[in-house]
């Protein structure tokens, strides 16, 4: 518990949290940039051969040049998205300085201290420190450089503002402030440039990390020497660096001076298998932390969801040992739970490899075999016998083994933290008015990446059968059902049931309002018509609709055009709308809610006391009811206000000829007290909750006195 809190609290830190997302927004470079490698290089005889029948050098050409220039750049992406969002992250600069100027000065400090010096002049950049190689030290300029710019541009005489407040265009006076901190910055890092070729200390970038592969180069034992690496490898990983690029000129230069001697060995020098291909053939099975079998874990887990597409979405990369999108976007990245099979897996089945190698079962590693050659296709290549082949079988199954319990746990832990984001959310969309409930998908944190998340699933709610309705009665003083409300329902398939209110409110925001409203009408109306086929008659369907539909020009033909396609006549439909929308007071409303009273369409306004309630609109908007919200009618008992101001709005509605309901009457004595006051109409849980169509009438067979008629026509009716 205490490692998730801190890996939790690690990950929010402000630098870990920039330099994970500066290499998440690269993920397409990187993939792409991998890929051209496996493409350029693939160590299959007939492919090579394929390709060169083909398309002759171009081949080799083009992947060359898309790879070259998705590795070799990735440096000075990284230090211009790393630093973007360590300043967008600094409280007190944000909306004064554009994060983008301070990725600039980070990025030109690089350029100072990566510059080749020479006596000619600048020669170009070298792409040992732009590309893969130098990703460690753009990290650290990144960090450095932004971190120290910031400061500067709080410091009052540098960074003042007042001298640019009459300027028009704000980005000019944003840059305008930048000037002083940003020269500072650059300069400072020019200075120590200077200092440092003056001492002789020149490529101290490159000879920082010479000096971190001599470390390793000290080692003795190779055995050793490769656990470190992997070791470091993974951890990179886990803190949300690219572990394999980063330690890619290590490997270089252990495979340069040791490695290569024992890449060919003799099936006897088994002892000596411990080569890159061994561990990339047998322990490393679909790249860093094994994690092939971490893929297969996903899709025995996950058959649903996010993790499951995902899953999908990586499937082909991971063929080919290229595991970045399965590796951010599940993410390994400080996940204290992921990290134990990540680290474990790729020891066991480098063990088990090793043994089995060691002991003559399989044969011994006789040729390289590159990184991204398949699985299955390289253990036969390396070892030039099935045996090979089988054994990477036998440990995907075994890593997939190790890896089902953590992913089901991870799942699990991830499913707790979608529903209490969801609950959130909710809370969040419940707390805001009406009219301001539209601003979630365009939100940058946690709650806009749900809200997001829903709406895209949304989109596909009508074709997959995801919606449907339930209905709760209104019940009048004498227990009979006067009308029935339907209300939307979301079973989604990952997170349940989505609460009604922010499905709304989402697809409010998204555009598919019309669309599902529509399809809300069509449903409560097929389902009135076969409930009056079956011969419930006399029952009332109340409907909710949403400001946006009530501005659409087409609201009241189409919804005459589906009480006609169900034969319904006009007053067996009421719209229910909430309070706010009554006080939109736009045109288009206006004239919707007239159409429909003049075509005997009943309106009602829901939820009315939760909102900046006026009843100057019931003028305006002459409607059939009214339905008092539980805000009022759940303290009633307790509160004497809420008595007064029932008991008045009843006695006024009564006088203009209209109908209340209350809502939210949950038990005996809150109605008895209603009932005194006034109200004759009542929905809530005393009666019934909403309920699936099926159970509904069952309800309305037992309740309704009426309906017992009713059931005697409909047993006429299936008797004929
Ligand atoms: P609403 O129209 O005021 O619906 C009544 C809500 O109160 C329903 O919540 C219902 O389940 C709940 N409820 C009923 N009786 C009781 C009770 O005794 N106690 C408690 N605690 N709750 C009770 P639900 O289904 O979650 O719907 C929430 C809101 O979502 C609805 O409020 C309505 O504004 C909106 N909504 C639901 N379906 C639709 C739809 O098809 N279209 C639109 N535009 N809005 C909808
Ligand atoms: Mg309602
Ligand atoms: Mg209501």
């Amino acid at each position: 518990m205490k490692i998730i809190q801190i890996t939790e609290r690690l990950g929010t830190q402000r630098h870990i949290a920039a330099v994970r997302q500066g290499v998440l927004l690269n993920v397409p470079v990187i993939v792409i940039g991998a890929f051209a490698v496996m493409l350029n290089q693939v160590s299959i005889p007939w492919y090579q051969q394929v390709t060169q029948l083909f398309f002759g050098s171009a081949w080799e050409v083009f992947w060359q040049a898309v790879a070259t220039a998705a590795r070799e750049g990735i440096s000075i992406l990284l230090v211009l998205s790393i630093s973007y969002f360590l300043a967008l992250s600094h409280k007190k600069t944000s909306g004064k300085v554009h994060p983008l100027t301070a990725a600039f000065v980070a990025f030109v400090c690089l350029l100072v201290w990566i510059q080749p010096f020479t006596k000619a002049g600048i020669q170009g950049l070298p792409f040992e420190a732009t590309g893969v190689g130098g990703i460690f030290f753009a990290v650290f300029t990144a960090l450095l450089a932004t971190e120290f710019f910031l400061w500067l541009t709080t410091v009052n005489r540098l960074g003042s503002r007042r001298l640019f407040a009459d300027v028009a265009d704000p980005i000019l006076s944003q840059a305008l402030a930048c000037i002083l901190p940003a020269a500072a910055t650059i300069l400072l890092f020019a200075l120590l440039k200077d200092t440092m070729v003056l001492a002789h200390w020149h490529g101290i970038d490159m000879n920082l990390y010479r000096s971190f592969v001599d470390l390793f180069q000290q080692i003795q034992s190779p055995v050793v020497q490769l656990t470190l690496f992997y070791l470091v490898v993974h951890l990179l990983w886990f803190l949300g660096l690219h572990g394999n690029n980063i330690m890619e000129p290590v490997l270089e230069s252990l495979q340069l001076d040791q490695m290569q001697s024992v890449f060919v060995l003799e099936a006897s020098q088994s002892a000596g298998a411990l080569t890159k291909t061994f561990l990339d053939v047998f322990g490393l099975i679909g790249g860093s932390g094994s994690t092939f079998s971490l893929l297969l874990a996903l899709f025995v887990i996950s058959r649903r969801g996010n993790m499951a597409w995902l899953a999908r979405l990586s499937t082909i990369p991971a063929i080919f040992n290229i595991n970045e999108l399965l590796l951010f976007g599940l993410p390994v990245v400080l996940n204290p739970v992921l990290l134990i099979p990540f680290l474990v897996v790729p020891i066991v089945l480098t063990c088990m490899a090793y043994l089995a190698i060691s002991h003559g079962m399989v044969a011994a590693v006789i040729q390289p075999v590159h990184w991204t050659t398949p699985p299955l296709i390289s253990g036969y290549l390396a070892t030039g016998s099935w045996t090979g082949a089988g054994l990477q079988l036998i440990g995907i199954a075994i890593g997939t083994l190790i890896y089902l319990p953590f992913v089901s746990l991870h799942e699990a832990q991830k499913n707790r933290e979608m529903t209490s984001g969801l609950r959130q959310l909710t809370d969040e969309v419940a707390a805001a008015p009406a009219l301001f409930r539209n601003h979630f998908l365009s939100r940058q944190d946690e709650a806009g990446t749900l809200a997001r998340l829903l709406a895209h699933d949304l989109k596909h709610t009508l074709a997959r059968n995801e919606l449907f309705l339930e209905y709760q009665p209104q019940v009048d003083q004498h227990n009979r059902v006067v009308g029935i409300e339907a209300l939307l329902r979301w079973s989604h398939p990952t997170y349940g049931r989505i609460p009604p209110i922010l499905m709304i409110a989402v697809a409010e925001e998204a555009g598919l309002i019309n669309a599902i409203g529509k399809w809300v009408l069509d449903t409560a109306c097929r389902q009135l018509r076969d409930w009056k086929y079956s011969g419930l008659d006399g029952i009332r369907m109340a409907v909710n609709v949403s400001a946006i539909q009530l501005q659409s020009r087409t609201f009241v033909e189409e919804l005459l055009a589906i009480l006609h396609q169900n034969e319904l006549e006009n007053g067996e439909l009421e719209i229910e709308i909430t309070e706010n929308i009554a006080l939109n007071n736009d045109a288009r409303t206006i004239c919707n809610l007239d159409a429909m009273r003049r075509h005997g369409i009943r309106v009602a306004i829901d939820d009315f006391g939760m909102g900046h309630t006026s009843l100057r609109y019931i003028k305006h908007f002459p409607v059939d009811r009214l339905k008092i919200d539980g805000i009022l009618s759940r303290d009633v008992i307790h509160d004497e206000n809420c008595q007064k101001i029932i008991a008045s709005i009843v006695a006024l509605c009564s006088t203009l000829g209209i109908e209340t309901v209350v809502e939210y009457v949950e038990t005996e004595e809150q109605r008895n007290l209603l009932l005194e006051l006034g109200c004759r109409q009542y929905q809530g849980y005393l009666y019934s909750p909403p309920l699936p169509a099926a159970e509904m009438v069952r309800y309305l067979l037992e309740q309704n006195k009426p309906q017992r008629k009713v059931v005697n026509r409909k047993q006429e009716h299936f008797g004929h």
